[in-house]
């Protein structure tokens, strides 16, 4: 109640990317109640069981402490100081004796901007490493690359108030009743008070599956040839903006030619969806007056990802459906702060999206860093890059920052074997965690309501996280850490920032006159109006909608300013992608599609939701989901423990037969490790089972399209 708290700090959560506004409730200086912002302008003062639960990670019994110090098998606690001059002296004798490629870090995406912002400048202005990736590399890196195509830079071009008001929401490879829930609850909305329709395109008969106006059930693997058949009927039956088209895109006629390709009858048969419902979908998008197009893992972690960002785009740009409200391709971001990442040059970029082969952009960064331009890398290598110099011997220094690989990223076998072998700096609020069982040296930092920076939201809003409490016993927050390790490395100078808000003036002068420009941004503004919108550079809310001016320009030359799209020709691009299928397909050996994803209850590897007793009971353990044909020809019995065995590895989970799944596919959730403190050792990570197949572009491993097999025990 209100009476037992002695104070409310307005905060936002920091799960899921939807960005919900709340406050913390604080007595005697510990976390002790969380309660919905009502004027919150995402959320409107709803939350998730997640956000009401965020709280009681912070004063956990497992929350990490004090540095340590691996000596044999035992990890030790060491202080600051001796484990800080470690960590500095490993990096520069592993730089200086193997060179750039020999040091690296891979980080989170839960992290804050200002946090990222200090962990890039290190990697690449001071180490000059190219070894600098996040866990986004499984999660958006492929919208990433998607929307470079498209529009010429990485920015979502819509916003929430779409989902309010479009007549159309077309949910491809998403779920955002589990995944962000308070965007499901706007879209419902929507529907009940103007009648919007809902289509859904996913091989799982989820949630919004079960109440859309229409489900198109497609195979794991085939967006493509869905996306193709759609974009046919829409050329056939000309429901095309001829004049959009004309006036603001390049490459039509080759799309078309392409499009040609995929008749409704052809895709039927690549992807299981009923030629007539793939002209019925065309055609409720092609004649509602506005739609958006809802994505998310199904299309990011599935083959041939970039390719179908482009083309989900390409739908929306022969349609005219972009730019105007209720109409864009929106994808939605898993992590709270994925697209901060993006904004400072995480995803290969340099900050304010400049492009590092630039010259002109290399130096811009170089001068206002006082660094040397060489010492930036052109290209950064990816985490799938990283792991294999590692395993050649040349990477001797990993540091982790708030993720845990030993249980999120794909073929945990040959994963782990490289963690194993690298010299293994861990970075984490929790310990014991999955990850620092491979650490050399353990780093406690600070989480979610122990410290203030911005977490940008799907939408490119600015919101801020404050600090309520202290981190507990000497545990320190990532941006601190990260300053000391740079003066450990002659580099202290370039980060001595008072606080974050400092870090965030420094970075946002980089975002001047870029698409991303935060110039007009600064914490009170964010406090004041409960986030903002980028591009912002004279104060205010922001910008809501990106390329509102493409409708107006006739000429090349008057694209300009923020309505226009980001192509030195001010036109949006279509792509004639080709289409392959995935390269790994059920064949006798191991005849099921393997699927993966999330749930609402857990978060990621549930390093903070696990020690959450009320989302912990709810989905203790996982499972595998079984179509009822299959579970009776395979006589398994719901609850049975059955081994799913793909050609990386195996796990053993109880049986879950349900319809949710189409027969010849299965559904691992893929938040379980195989321990769990004070648990039995169960071997459940549905990364055991997944390959390193990536997108060629983005580099995003298909966690969504795999073959495996289930054997009786
Ligand atoms: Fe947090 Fe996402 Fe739930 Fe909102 S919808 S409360 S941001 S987890």
């Amino acid at each position: 109640g209100e009476a037992a708290v002695d104070r409310w700090v307005a905060t936002t959560c920091g799960y899921c990317g939807t960005g919900c506004g709340l406050y913390l409730g604080v007595k005697d200086g510990r976390a002790v109640a969380v309660k919905p912002d009502t004027t919150a302008p995402v959320n409107k003062g709803h939350l998730c069981l997640k956000g009401l639960y965020e709280w009681k990670t912070l004063h956990h019994p497992e929350r990490a402490t004090v540095p340590l110090r691996r000596r044999g098998k035992e990890m030790h606690p060491v202080t600051w100081e001796r484990a800080l001059e470690e960590v500095g002296q490993r990096l520069r004798e592993a730089l200086a004796a193997g060179g750039p490629e020999a040091a690296g870090i891979y980080h989170g995406g839960q992290l804050t901007l200002e946090e990222y912002y200090a962990i890039h400048k290190l990697a690449k202005g001071v180490l000059g490493t190219p070894n600098i990736d996040a866990n986004t590399r499984l999660c958006m890196a492929s919208t990433v690359s998607g929307y470079i195509r498209s529009f010429g830079v990485d920015a979502p071009p819509g916003c929430y108030e779409d989902l309010d008001v479009s007549s159309l929401i077309f949910i491809f490879g998403a779920n955002p009743a589990e995944m962000h829930p308070q965007l499901w609850q706007r879209i419902l909305r929507n529907r009940k008070l103007n009648g919007a329709k809902i289509v859904v395109a996913d091989p799982r008969l989820t949630l919004p599956a079960r109440v859309a106006d229409l489900h198109l059930r497609l195979r794991c693997g085939s967006n493509i040839p869905l996306l193709y058949g759609l974009i046919n009927i829409l050329i056939k039956e000309d429901m095309l903006d001829r004049d959009f088209i004309r006036r603001a895109t390049t490459g039509f006629e080759e799309l078309a030619r392409a499009a040609a390709a995929f008749p409704p009858e052809r895709v039927a048969g690549l992807t299981g969806v009923p030629a007539a419902d793939i002209v019925a979908a065309a055609r409720l998008f092609g004649r509602s007056p506005s739609a958006v197009t809802v994505f998310c893992q199904g299309v990011n972690q599935s083959s041939q990802a970039v390719d179908t960002v482009t083309l989900i785009n390409s739908l929306h740009l022969i349609t005219g459906k972009i730019g105007r409200p209720g109409s864009a391709p929106f994808s939605l971001t898993g992590q709270a702060s994925a697209l901060s990442m993006r904004e400072i040059g995480g995803g290969g970029s340099l900050p304010g999206f400049r492009n590092p082969e630039n010259p002109e952009h290399r130096r811009q960064v170089a001068d206002y860093w006082g660094i040397p331009e060489e010492r930036l890398p052109r290209r950064v290598n990816d985490i799938n890059r990283m792991l294999e110099l590692v395993e050649d011997g040349r990477l001797k220094v990993l540091w982790v920052i708030g993720t845990n690989p030993a249980v999120s990223l794909p073929d945990l076998g040959f994963s782990r074997r490289q963690l194993e072998k690298v010299f293994l700096i861990v970075q984490d609020i929790f310990y014991p965690m999955e990850t620092a069982a491979f650490a050399d040296i353990f780093l406690p930092g600070a989480g979610w309501g122990e410290k203030d920076g911005i977490i940008t939201n799907s939408e490119r809003r600015l919101n801020l996280v404050r600090r309520a409490v202290n981190p507990p016993g000497e545990a320190r927050d990532d941006l601190t850490i990260i300053s000391q390790v740079a003066r450990y490395l002659g580099a202290g100078e370039l980060f001595a920032w008072p606080g974050p808000e400092d870090a965030f003036r420094e970075l946002r002068e980089l975002t001047r006159g870029r698409p991303n420009d935060m110039t007009g941004v600064d914490y009170a503004l964010l406090e004041r109006l409960g986030g903002v919108q980028w591009p912002c550079p004279e104060g205010g809310r922001g910008t809501s909608r990106l390329y509102t001016g493409c409708f107006f320009f006739t000429r090349p030359e008057e694209a300009q300013g923020y309505g226009e799209f980001n192509h030195p020709e001010g036109r949006a691009r279509l792509w004639a992608v080709p289409y392959t299928p995935p390269p790994e397909v059920p064949d006798g050996e191991f005849p099921f599609w393997l699927n993966t994803g999330r749930i609402i209850e857990h978060y990621h590897t549930r390093t903070k939701t696990k020690r959450i007793p009320e989302l912990q009971a709810l989905v203790p353990g996982a499972y595998v989901e079984i179509n009822p044909q299959d579970a009776a020809r395979l006589k398994v019995a719901e609850g049975e423990l059955v081994r799913v065995v793909s050609r990386r590895g195996w796990i053993e989970v109880p049986a879950r037969i349900t319809e949710v799944v189409a027969p010849g596919e299965v559904f691992v959730p893929f938040h379980f490790g195989d321990l769990d403190p004070g648990e039995r050792e169960r071997r459940q990570a549905a990364n055991h089972l997944t390959g390193r197949n990536v997108d060629l572009l983005s580099g995003q491993p298909m966690a969504k399209a795999g073959a495996c097999r289930i054997e009786k025990l």
